[in-house]
């Protein structure tokens, strides 16, 4: 019986395993807890947690991409198994430098480099997408750096201030 109250959750949305004390589940941003409003609007219901910001939002201020949560700010973003784009380059250098400044910062980037496959959408192993449903709006053989969601905004200013960041 005891068992029933120590909390060992699997988010039904994503099937992710939750810690008892998460308010909301860090993989897809679906919310547990009830009766949270929306950052922005005191007295609209939050609809989810966006899994980059991990702030509450409406469904006018968040929207669910490819089953994942996102504030309107954060949902241009590519996403891709539980990362999101940070940056950039056809420049494997580049990539590889921004890479290392960011694991000085024990953040986890990852490559994702796409092998050089079709033009088209044809492709059976591309799978990143963003608000507006578009396949890859960047450059077809750009190289990208992943970074987990909950590290993405910490990535950001450490690119900007390295001015690694395109603008
Ligand atoms: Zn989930
Ligand atoms: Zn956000
Ligand atoms: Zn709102």
């Amino acid at each position: 019986m005891e068992n029933n109250e120590e909390k060992k959750l699997v988010c039904s949305h994503c099937g992710s395993t939750i810690k008892g004390d998460d308010d909301f589940c860090p993989d897809c941003g679906t919310l547990f807890a009830e009766f949270v409003k929306c950052i922005e609007h005191k007295d609209k219901e939050a609809e989810g947690v966006c899994v980059i910001c991990c702030n509450p939002f409406c469904s006018w201020c968040g929207i669910y991409v490819n089953e994942i949560f996102l504030c309107n700010e954060h949902s241009e973003y590519e996403i891709y198994e539980g990362m999101a784009r940070v940056y950039g380059s056809s420049d494997p250098t580049q990539i590889e430098y921004a890479k290392s400044c960011l694991e000085q910062n024990e953040l986890h980037p990852f490559i994702y480099s796409r092998k050089r496959t079709t033009l088209h959408m044809g492709g059976t192993d591309y799978s990143m997408f963003n608000a507006s449903g578009e396949f890859d709006g960047h450059l077809v053989n750009e190289i990208k750096l992943m970074i987990p969601f909950q590290e993405l905004i910490r990535a950001e200013e450490i690119l900007d201030e390295l001015n690694i960041l395109e603008e």
